[in-house]
């Protein structure tokens, strides 16, 4: 089992707490992380100290009070930023979200019991070493999710424990304990209770994990709950020689084929929302998804802001929805068309998802040499610099005023002219010869 690898700041803060008479533990995800050889992200710390007491233990360090009234100073340590709460039980949840009340306890067990899974139970200080008292250890080496106590109780209490619960399953890559995932499907609906910014980040971890498409899967009705539009993919057939999955199915075949960053993993989810409106069957039995992309596009953005997604998040994901289906470049020359009207960051991420689509379909392999290709067209037009938009134009606004063109539009228009013959190889990217070409135009017009 690998050691606990606590940092200097946290290991501090037990001290102190215990030299103070207080039971103190680092408890929860970071410990799970821990033990799972993983670097945790932040650290939490449980102990027996009330708030007040735990103010005065620190009252030398900078202290954030916004969580007292559940327990909880935050205390800057050197940096860091931990998270010290007392032992609590939480009282009834009038909302499926929020426990009316709290009350602080004396006893570890009790505030274990109020945690959502056994592995997220798991406690360690240096004194004790790990201390588990909900079997959260056994769970955890046997990669099992389950709710502390009975999970009915404990996803009604609070919603988003149902969310976390096939978050975790996704990330962590565990099988759900059978009474928990029968739990999470029955209670589902109270999804609906919990805000859309808790949503939307364990939706976006969830897309992240290892385990994503199995857990997308399996748990396909819990995510209808709060995307409903999803229920469209859900069996829609692909009756063409291009496709072996109905379209939910290949959208997840797509999901494990993409490296999981956020926006890459939402356009792989969303790429084919368009699909099912698209949907015509010729009179072979055929199916055909004309204009799907642009039509995704528009399905999901509503989606994606009802989510509270970034503006730079929806734009970049619906962009790429728009464009995921176009052709693969054949020559350098398109290439540079492609590049000049989407970007070389959105070329490269098209190889990407085009890739991914393709992995999810009949022949996975069909593509691989045209986006090989493509990618070679990229590397090669980087290296020598080669002119695909406005700003690698040899002659810019001003050398075009110079030469008498004043009007706005009339100079946009000549440099899109300028750069279209350069990059169809019409006209070398040079001043003389761009010039050149302008001054022979501006003749034939006088002419
Ligand atoms: P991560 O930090 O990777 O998102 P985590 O489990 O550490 O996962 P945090 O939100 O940091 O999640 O919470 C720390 C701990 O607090 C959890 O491990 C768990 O013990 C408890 N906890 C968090 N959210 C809930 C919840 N909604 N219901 C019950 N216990 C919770
Ligand atoms: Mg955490």
């Amino acid at each position: 089992m690998p050691e606990i690898l606590a940092p200097e700041q946290v290991k501090t803060a037990l001290r102190r707490l215990h030299e103070n008479g207080f039971a103190a533990y680092a408890v929860g995800g970071c410990v799970r992380d821990s033990l799972l050889g993983k670097t945790p992200l932040d650290w939490d710390i449980t102990t027996a100290a009330r708030p007040e007491e735990t103010e005065r233990v620190f009252s030398d360090c900078r202290l954030i009070e916004t969580g007292v009234q559940h327990g909880t100073v935050t205390v800057l340590l050197d940096g860091l930023s931990l998270e010290i709460t007392t032992f609590r039980v939480d009282g009834d949840y009038l909302d499926a979200r929020h426990p009316a009340s709290i009350a602080f306890t004396s006893r570890l067990k009790e505030d274990l019991l109020r945690r959502d899974f056994t592995v997220n139970t798991l406690c360690w200080n240096e004194q004790d070493g790990i201390v588990d008292l909900c079997g959260g250890l056994a769970d955890l080496q046997n990669g099992i999710l389950r709710a502390v106590g009975a999970p009915d109780r404990r996803f009604s209490e609070d919603a988003l424990r149902i969310l976390r619960g096939i978050r975790f399953a996704s990330v962590l890559g565990f099988t759900i304990e059978p009474n928990t995932a029968e739990s999470i499907l029955r209670n589902r609906q109270l999804l609906t209770k919990v805000a859309a910014e808790r949503i939307r980040v364990e939706f976006s971890k969830l897309l992240c994990g290892k385990n994503a498409a199995a857990v997308l899967d399996r748990y396909r009705e819990v995510i209808a709950v709060f995307i409903p539009e999803v229920r469209t993919l859900f069996d829609c057939p692909q009756n063409t020689p291009y496709h072996r999955f109905d379209v939910y199915r290949h959208t997840l075949a797509t999901l494990e084929n993409i490296e999981p960053t956020e926006a890459l993993r939402l356009c792989m989810f969303f790429h084919d929302f368009g699909k099912p409106v698209c949907r015509k069957t010729d009179e072979n039995g055929q199916d055909h998804f004309k204009g799907h992309q642009k039509v995704g596009a528009e399905i999901v953005k509503p989606i994606l802001k009802r989510l509270r997604y970034e503006n730079s998040t929806v734009k970049t994901v619906t962009g790429w929805i728009a464009i995921h289906d176009l052709k693969s470049p054949k020559t350098k020359i398109e290439a540079k068309q492609l590049l000049s009207k989407i970007g070389a960051d959105d070329y490269r991420a098209l190889i990407k998802i085009k890739r991914a689509d393709n992995r999810g379909k009949a022949q996975p392999h069909a593509i691989d040499e045209k986006l090989r290709r493509m990618a070679d067209f990229l590397a090669e037009i980087l290296e020598n610099h080669e002119c695909y938009d406005l700003r690698g134009l040899a002659v810019n606004g001003d050398d075009l005023k110079a030469v008498g063109i004043t009007d706005g539009k009339a100079i946009c228009d000549a440099l899109n002219g300028l750069l279209g013959l350069v990059i169809t190889e019409q006209c070398g990217n040079e001043p003389s010869a761009l010039l050149a070409h302008i001054q022979r135009a501006q003749h034939t017009e006088i002419g």
